[in-house]
């Protein structure tokens, strides 16, 4: 009662969890979910609960936990983050985002310390009280706080946030927590049919650890029939009205908010936590997803890298070029082009269609000639290059063997030779441990008046994100100038080189931060805009 009473608002908690299969998309559910409340007047924020037990998913390998994101205050987190930033269009921190890792770390850590002496500690109450403490953290601050749990219902690392999920439920009561569940009914081609019993059985599981589902999410590549949603109501104990089909989109993710609204999903969640409507203004979204399903041009650039196996590697990249095409009326077809097929021979042939190239970010030497042969190609041929952190550290060494007759250029992380035009940072040196550990978050940028960045941002002190241990190193800063190349951005002390470009090229920008991570659906990032509207220039001169 006492905990209550200090509450400034009564901050409703939606849980979503998924069942039967992975990979439904519960993270753009939840992300669309957010948005229409937000759009309905209310104050929303979003948390992922990660069952996996890495502390953050740094350390892991894109090719199987896909990109990882950055949050302002230095956060590595699940990309799932970023679904929520792009749709609620602001900055989340690093408390939206727990693991098991984190979790157990804390715990394990007081009990070091000696703060239970004399008990037990164990996955309940010590570990649930932790991921509770963490789920209710924002309390108060929001008036609905989502909240995506990691994997599949009955995965033996999800018992504890279920078990936590449950505890909240029970002390907050039911006008204050929602439990949403995202199933999948699939289409059996043989009977022509669609079934629900994989639905049953993934709300039984949930209904034995206390879960009761007020909201299914129904995955399906056809819409459910009214008898259909009848029969999954009622063998699933849940409201018909709140068995909701979510038919596979065609065009576009950011159709989905628009999918639920049609379907009323958040009016019916604001009648069941008993709050006003309020009016719905998603009128500029509309545009924005008008203008993906129907772009008047058609630009082909690729990201070149080492992960391009799989595309969620990617993904910031990708939706950011979502968002640019829409706002230039053109749709920006993607090609992932493997670095390692790339060398000085067969890159004119591989690139010379398309109308832009993205080095896109990375660690390690292999594939690292590719990209550099790549950036040649791109800067002798005129093609607009975007280079993205790695990518803009081989633009310089490009530049530099290249046309500062350098051929040794190399950056320290591949090679300790005298020619490292690209080097390890200074407060870097010392670090030992891996994980956490790099240059992480947002960081302020001064750029130079009159160069392509100031232009296409429009402004002269930014804040990028960053994620990375070398740096243009400031001994050949003065060379590399003389032979053309403009650091058009830099830290408010001008010691760090953030941004490269080349004036007398179409386009060419190296950046050393993050860009992708700040692109929003509907206003998009100033230099994915610029860069794309350069594409299509050329695109246009073509043909
Ligand atoms: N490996 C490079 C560094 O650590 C680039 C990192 C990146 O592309 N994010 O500086």
């Amino acid at each position: 009662m006492k905990k209550e009473a200090a509450y400034s608002k009564q901050t409703k908690y939606i849980f979503i969890t998924g069942g039967v299969l992975s990979s439904l998309g519960k993270g753009i559910a939840s992300a669309s979910l957010g948005y229409l409340l937000k759009q309905r007047g209310y104050k929303v924020t979003i948390m992922k609960f990660d069952p996996y037990i890495n502390v953050d998913p740094g350390t892991m390998n894109p090719l199987q936990h896909g990109e990882v994101y950055v949050t302002d205050d230095g956060a590595e987190t699940d990309l799932d983050l970023g679904h929520y930033e792009r749709f609620l269009g602001y900055s989340l921190s690093k408390k939206n985002n727990s693991t098991a890792g984190q979790v157990y770390f804390e715990v394990i850590t007081k009990e070091r310390k000696g703060h239970y002496l004399g008990k037990t500690v164990q996955v309940v109450p010590h570990i649930t009280n932790e991921i509770k403490r963490r789920m209710t953290i924002f309390d108060g601050e929001y008036d609905f706080i989502l909240i995506e749990i990691g994997g599949t219902v009955g995965d033996i690392e999800s018992l504890p946030f279920l078990e936590a999920q449950r505890q909240i439920g029970l002390e907050r009561g039911h006008a204050n927590v929602l439990n949403i569940h995202l199933t999948y009914v699939p289409y059996i081609k043989a009977a022509g049919e669609l079934k629900t019993k994989p639905t049953q059985h993934s709300v039984k599981l949930l209904m034995e650890f206390g879960i009761r589902p007020d909201v299914l999410l129904c995955r399906t590549e056809h819409k459910l029939t009214k008898e259909l949603r009848q029969k999954i109501a009622l063998f699933c104990n849940v409201e018909e009205n709140s068995v909701i089909d979510v038919v596979d989109v065609d065009a576009t993710i950011y159709e989905v908010p628009m999918m639920f609204a049609g379907r009323e999903l958040e009016k019916i969640i604001l009648n069941k936590v008993g709050l006003p409507l309020n009016e719905l203004d998603i009128s500029a979204w509309k545009k924005f997803v008008d203008k993906i399903k129907s772009p008047k041009y058609e630009i082909k650039v690729a990201i070149i890298g080492k992960y391009t196996k799989y595309s969620d590697s990617y993904k910031s990249i990708i939706e950011a070029f979502v968002h640019a095409g829409s706002i230039n009326n053109c749709k920006v077809a993607i090609e992932l082009i493997d670095a390692e097929e790339i060398n000085k021979d067969n890159a004119a042939s591989l690139l010379s269609e398309l109308d832009g190239i993205l080095v896109g970010p990375g660690f390690g030497q292999r594939g690292v000639e590719g990209k550099i042969a790549s950036i040649e190609y791109a800067r002798t041929s005129g093609i607009p290059y975007f280079g993205i952190c790695l990518g803009m550290q081989c633009g310089v060494i490009e530049f530099a063997r290249n046309v500062c007759k350098m051929p040794e250029a190399t950056s320290g992380e591949f090679e300790a030779n005298d020619y490292c035009v690209i080097d390890i940072m200074e407060d870097q040196k010392s670090v030992k441990e891996k994980g956490g550990t790099m240059r992480l978050g947002a960081y302020p940028c001064v750029l130079k008046k009159d160069t392509l960045v100031f232009k296409a941002y429009g402004e002269e002190n930014i804040s990028e994100r960053h994620r990375h241990r070398y740096e243009l190193n400031n001994k050949f800063r003065e060379v590399l100038e003389q032979n053309g190349m403009v650091v058009s951005g830099t830290s408010p002390d001008g010691s760090l080189a953030e941004i490269m470009e080349l004036p007398d090229h179409p386009w060419f920008v190296g950046v050393q931060f993050h860009p992708e991570l700040k692109s929003r659906a509907v206003t998009g990032h100033p230099l994915f805009i610029s860069f794309v509207k350069a594409a299509l220039k050329r695109r246009n001169e073509k043909s």
